[in-house]
């Protein structure tokens, strides 16, 4: 049977570094890291990540603002603040809850971050360097940066000539991972829609990331023995045996096959998402550090 991969315990481990750093940035003179979330619109799902994000920077020392503005914001206004945020000295990383209402532009609005406040990774400039291979000054989207994590927890930093398979090319998962994948010297395969012999392409990963957004879709018998699995995929599905109305998560893959096959996969929940959150917190404290003139935290 697999390892699982416990991203709960790793997101902890990360959140309890970056609060010790963030004490000794502190100590050593510097304002806290200042993270400021924005929100647009009343999308309950939205409210809750929001939420969530706003109490992690508190609880990991930092200066935590939230902007909770009318669905009917435009998209003027919200350059407007998104400009103050990138002038305020007291703020080293914004994240702009997506999506926004479809009036507002959101690929225009990701640009208007200044690329040293773009924690979330999104940025051409910071899309740029992890496509050329410049990770040492670039923000990587947290999501694939904490799959990353999770793969050299059980596989180590030098992931040398092994097949990774990444299922799913979305610029805020698929693209990212692939890269971060390449630039850790694996053979890497992007896999989508239009794929031919899915199954197939994910027998022979070493390493393979499913980031689809389809129940189980990636079945136990598409998974190379001993092969490491990340599950990014978070999907709501009836549970009647749970009674009425009731609802469970599941990931992309079929996961009680492929825990019998894989070496490590992660679960869902438990595995990928708490890490999301882990690396924005991280994301954050590395914007603070540089604009304090110190080194890049590890
Ligand atoms: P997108 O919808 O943006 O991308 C999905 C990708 O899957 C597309 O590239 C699509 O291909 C591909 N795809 C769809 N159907 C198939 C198929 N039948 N065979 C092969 N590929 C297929 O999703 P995201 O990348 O934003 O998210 C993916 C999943 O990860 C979702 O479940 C989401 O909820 C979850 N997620 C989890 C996070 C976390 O914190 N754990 C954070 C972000 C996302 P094509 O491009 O050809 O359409």
């Amino acid at each position: 049977m697999a390892e699982i991969i416990d991203g709960k315990a790793v997101g902890e481990d990360v959140v309890a570094r970056v609060k010790k750093l963030t004490a000794e940035l502190v100590a050593s003179g510097n304002t806290a890291p200042g993270l400021a979330v924005v929100i647009v619109g009343e999308d309950p799902a939205s409210q809750v990540y929001v939420a969530s994000k706003s109490k992690k920077a508190k609880d990991c020392g930092f200066h935590s603002v939230q902007h909770t503005l009318p669905a009917e914001t435009s998209e003027s206004e919200l350059v407007d603040l998104i400009g103050a945020l990138n002038a305020d000295p007291k703020i080293n990383g914004i994240l702009v809850q997506l999506p926004l209402p479809a009036h507002i532009d959101s690929g225009r609005i990701i640009q208007t971050i200044a690329p040293e406040k773009d924690v979330d990774g999104f940025h051409f400039i910071n899309v740029g360097k992890l496509g050329t291979g410049e990770l040492a000054t670039a923000f990587v989207p947290c999501t694939p940066a904490g799959s990353m994590l999770l793969i050299e927890r059980v596989r180590g930093k030098d992931l040398s000539g092994l097949n990774a398979v990444v299922v799913g090319r979305s610029n805020i998962v698929g693209k990212p991972m692939a890269n971060l994948l390449l630039a850790a010297n694996c053979t890497v395969t992007i896999a989508h829609s239009r794929t031919r012999d899915l199954a197939a392409l994910c027998r022979s990963a070493d390493i393979l990331v499913a980031a689809v957004g389809r129940p189980e879709m990636i079945k136990g018998d598409w998974v190379k023995p001993g092969a490491t699995v990340i599950d990014v995929g978070i999907n709501r599905i009836p549970a009647p045996e749970k009674g009425d109305g009731k609802s469970r998560l599941v990931g992309d893959v079929e996961f009680s096959a492929a825990e019998k096959t894989a070496d490590a996969i992660t679960p869902v929940p438990g595995g990928v998402g708490p890490m999301t959150i882990a690396m924005l917190m991280a994301n954050t404290l590395v914007s603070a550090s540089l604009a304090a003139g110190r080194p890049r935290p590890e």
